[in-house]
């Protein structure tokens, strides 16, 4: 039988590995962040845990684990990787100690697929050797974020640079990034409306790229930055990829990233159901521990059921992306359980944990505020079902099966 659930030796060895990196190494930091919170140290003492866990991590040849070894990485392809993020996502610092959280580890994808080998040493080493941090910024507050045809932000060409201006938002780590991965409109009438938009690579500092405010959400903030680019110039050699080749990169980048968001939610989906289970171990009322009663079980097994449902989704498109095989509408479904799981997950595990879970003192709170936009960023939930939809209509409508828009699974 060619079905094999089971990883290589050599990926268990890297899941294991990580998973004592961020018992022994993460978790003590975090909780050094933690006790200096608000405190005068506390802006030191992040640095220095920040450092110590990323230098940790490079000794421990754990560093860049979705980068090829040319670039420092550890080369592991989207299955191994689905491992060590789900992994590393159990903690808070675990994915950006290992040089793989959103925005840089997608931008790295982007770059090492679509930069020149110029545009690679400026940009894409000094980000694996995390000398440099990125940001990606396509949403604008005045048009729909899930129709990157309507982008407003404008780069007309000048003799030897681009002149750009426009106004972006939640363009997280903007703060403190060095560049940019920027996508503007630069042709008026193409053929297809899907053409109009190029990316650029802006550094910042720039003249004409200015941080107006972190937006503050629901979780507090975050570094998701609203931009003003005006008269912004950027040289030629900055483009990124061909003109009118922007919305092609940006589905190419949100592609694997999605699924790279999917793997660190099943790490939090994970952590919110153990904490479930072991508060009803826990808890006794009305003549019984919480986890005897019926109802609480019923919460349990619809997580754990669902948490199944996510490790295979996520498994399966990330084999097919492996494999170069094409993966959109595994990568559409994936994103669209796994953000719905993660959400249900944690407020069952609230339901259970009552007052306690509703408290700052777990951290579900938090992992509840910050799970909430899963179901919208990436793509919206009704943007993928539209698409899984038309899939399968296209799908019985040619073959009279819906079996290739359902994972193309032999059954
Ligand atoms: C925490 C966070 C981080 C982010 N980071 C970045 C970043 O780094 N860079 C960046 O460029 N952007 C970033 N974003 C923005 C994100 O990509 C957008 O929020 C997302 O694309 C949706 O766009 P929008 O917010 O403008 O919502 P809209 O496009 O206005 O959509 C709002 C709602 O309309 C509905 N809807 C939209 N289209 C359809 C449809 N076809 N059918 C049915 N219903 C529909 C959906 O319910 C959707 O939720 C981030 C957002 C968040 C919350």
């Amino acid at each position: 039988m060619a079905i094999d659930f089971s990883f290589p030796e050599e990926v268990e060895q890297v899941r294991t590995q990580v998973r004592r990196y961020c018992d022994e190494i993460v978790r003590p930091a975090e909780a050094e962040i933690a006790a200096a919170e608000d405190g005068p140290e506390a802006r030191k003492v992040l640095v220095e845990q920040v450092i110590h866990m990323r230098k940790t991590a490079q000794e421990w040849g754990l560093w860049l684990p979705h980068m090829p070894e040319e670039f420092g990485g550890m080369g592991l392809g989207h299955v191994a990787m689905a491992a060590v993020s789900a992994e590393a996502a159990k903690t808070r610092f675990g994915p950006f100690a290992l040089n793989a959280q959103a925005p840089d580890e997608g931008n790295m994808h982007t770059l090492l697929h679509w930069a020149t080998d110029a545009q690679k040493d400026a940009y894409l080493r000094p980000l694996c050797e995390g000398t440099k941090r990125s940001c990606f910024a396509m949403t604008e507050p005045e048009v729909a974020g899930s129709d990157p045809t309507l982008i407003q932000t404008h780069a007309v060409e000048r003799d030897d640079h681009w002149e750009i201006n426009g106004h972006k938002w939640f363009i997280s780590g903007a703060a403190g990034a060095q560049f940019a991965i920027l996508i503007a409109r630069t042709e008026d009438d193409p053929e297809l409306p899907q053409a109009a938009n190029s990316a650029f690579l802006v550094d910042i500092p720039s003249e004409g790229w200015e941080i107006v405010r972190d937006v503050h959400t629901m979780s507090g903030g975050h570094n998701h930055c609203e931009i003003r680019i005006s008269g912004l110039k950027v040289p030629k050699e900055n483009m990124l990829g061909g003109r009118g080749q922007g919305h092609l990169l940006g589905q190419a980048r949100l592609g694997p990233a999605r699924l790279a968001h999917c793997m660190r939610w099943i790490g939090q989906a994970e952590i919110a159901l153990e904490m479930m289970i072991d508060r009803s171990m826990k808890r006794f009322a009305h003549g019984s521990l919480l986890g005897e009663k019926q109802g609480i079980q019923w919460m349990i097994a619809d997580s754990t059921m669902e948490l199944y449902q996510c490790k295979l989704m996520v498994l399966h498109a990330a084999y097919k992306i492996d494999r170069k095989e094409d993966f959109k509408s595994e990568v559409s479904m994936a994103k669209h359980f796994v953000a719905n799981s993660l959400n249900r997950i944690i407020d069952r595990a609230i339901q259970v944990h009552g007052a306690l879970g509703y408290s700052t003192d777990t951290p579900l709170a938090h992992m509840a505020t910050q799970a909430r936009w899963a179901r919208f960023a990436d793509g919206a939930d009704e943007v993928h079902q539209w698409r899984i939809a038309m899939r399968a209509i296209e799908a019985y409508t040619r073959t009279g099966s819906v079996t290739s828009a359902a994972g193309d699974l032999p059954l």
